[in-house]
Parts: C-alpha cells; structure tokens; sequence
C-alpha cells in the first residue's frame, strides 16, 4: 500500500507551529519514514501543488492570494487540518479586524498601496471545510504528530467548530 500523501502549507503566520515540527528531530524522521511528505518548505520538500491525503496548515487568511490557495490546498487535499491559533481562531493578526485597516497598513508599511490585504483577517473555517482544528501558540510537534497518527488510523476527525476570529 502507497504511503500516505502529508503537505504542511503556510498563510499568514510566523512559523511558530511549523518549528514546532521541525524541533521533533528523530520522530520528524520517523514520520517522515512512514509517510510521504510531499510539501514542507521549511523542512526542504517543495511541491506546493501535490495531490495529498491529509493537508497541515498553519496560519490565517489576510490576503486575497492566502484565500485563493487555501481554496486550492482544499481542493488537493483529502484531509485538512489547521494548526494552531492563527489558522484555527486568526491569531494575533486578526487584532485588525478591530481597527481601520486603511490606517494600521498607513502606519506599518511606507507604500500601503503596494499592499494587498483583505478586508478581514480570518480563521480557514471561515473560507473551507476544514476537518479538525489543532489549537495553540504554538502547537506542540507530538500533538500534530499523535492527530495525525489518528487520523491515518483511520479514526474519524472531529469536526471543526464554527468559524471565529479573535475579533
Ligand atoms: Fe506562530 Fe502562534 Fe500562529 Fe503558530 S499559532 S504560527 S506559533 S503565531
């Protein structure tokens, strides 16, 4: 039987739950014996595109580009899981939401209008199905690590809960 198919994807984010992976050390080798990673940028796999059965992705969806791939890594993907608060709540970007976006981009960047953000920053629940929602900030290697062990035994994800930003 094949191996299956893992992608590890990033939105809006600062890479915190990705570390986390990579501090797995020998058991990220382990896993990586026992499935076929086929996208993790950080870890040196690059095929952004792959066909997978169980899609990890950190981050939230700030951008109109963060809400065209997660649509796609949706579409290429049996199984998606969000990982951590950013991908499952908004996380701290999602502060926001709160103010005049117009005016947060005039005070961070030089050239805001070179800038394109969405109206929201929201959490992937709030733009696709998603089947389980891995919370924390970040998350820790063995709790994505013992999902997705669940999730390749066979054991039914649970289902993710209403969308909710931290606005
Ligand atoms: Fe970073 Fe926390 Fe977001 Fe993970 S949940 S990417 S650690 S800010």
């Amino acid at each position: 039987m094949a191996a299956p198919r893992i992608a590890v994807h990033k939105l809006a984010s600062c890479d915190g739950c990705q570390l986390a992976l990579l501090n797995l050390g020998e058991d990220l080798l382990a896993l990586a014996e026992a499935v076929e990673i086929r996208h993790f940028v950080e870890a040196g796999w690059v095929d952004e595109e792959a066909e997978v059965d169980i899609a990890l992705v950190e981050g939230a969806v700030s951008t109109p580009h963060d809400a065209e791939r997660i649509r796609a890594v949706r579409a290429r993907s049996r199984l998606l899981v969000a990982v951590g608060a950013c991908a499952t709540a908004g996380g701290v970007q999602a502060l926001r939401n709160e103010g005049d976006l117009d005016a947060w981009l005039g005070r961070v960047y030089p050239h805001p209008e070179w800038v394109e953000a969405a109206p929201r920053c929201e959490p992937l629940s709030a733009h696709v199905p998603v089947d389980l929602e891995l919370p924390g900030c970040p998350v820790s290697g063995a709790q994505v690590v013992a999902a997705l062990a669940s999730l390749l035994r066979g054991a039914a994800p649970a289902p993710a809960r209403d969308a909710v930003c931290m606005a």
